[in-house]
């Protein structure tokens, strides 16, 4: 492949969210706080479009129940796919209607793509060769106790080998008083 071919990842321009997918993945953060959220943004191929949002089950608390040692987060610090989410997220990518992003909402630590959030998207520790498991983009959304703060998108960038942020969102407007 020569070297300018372009990221394996998330060729099409960025994909761009409207008014009602953003309040439904502050809606969403909103309930879950204070654990983390995780859901699938849904479009039509070959389109900038999103226009379904798909609510995943964050599995961590589950699995740190089981496994604290394999395990060592909670559901406030980190989310965790299940089965049947990643099945659907594997398959997507064969339709014409795959996801595009992987969001998820981080609570009162502001919404930066962290350490943790990078090796889940390289599915290992970061080195010289690693690579995004899916051809996705990813949204962390600032979830704090009354409100949420706003959200950025992060998408891979081939040359700096790293997730650089794309995209930032306001955050929602206070509650009348
Ligand atoms: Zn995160």
């Amino acid at each position: 492949m020569p070297p300018d071919a372009g990221a394996p990842t998330s060729p099409l321009p960025l994909p761009t969210l409207s008014r009602e997918v953003l309040a439904e993945l502050y809606t969403h953060a909103r309930e879950t706080y204070p654990e983390e959220c995780c859901g699938f943004l849904i479009g039509p191929r070959d389109s900038a479009l999103i226009d379904e949002v798909r609510r995943c089950v964050n599995e961590q608390n589950r699995y740190h129940a089981l496994d604290p040692e394999r395990f060592p987060r909670t559901a406030r610090i980190a989310y965790y796919l299940g089965g049947r989410d990643l099945r659907f997220l594997m398959q997507s990518f064969e339709t014409p209607r795959p996801v595009k992003i992987i969001y998820h909402s981080h609570i009162d630590v502001g919404s930066y793509f962290s350490a943790e959030d990078i090796r889940a998207a390289l599915g290992r520790e970061p080195d010289d060769t690693a690579e995004p498991q899916y051809p996705v983009d990813h949204i962390v959304i600032d979830a704090q106790a009354d409100h949420v703060a706003g959200a950025k998108m992060f998408r891979w960038d081939q040359r700096q080998r790293a997730f650089v942020q794309v995209a930032e969102y306001a955050a929602e407007l206070p509650p009348a008083s």
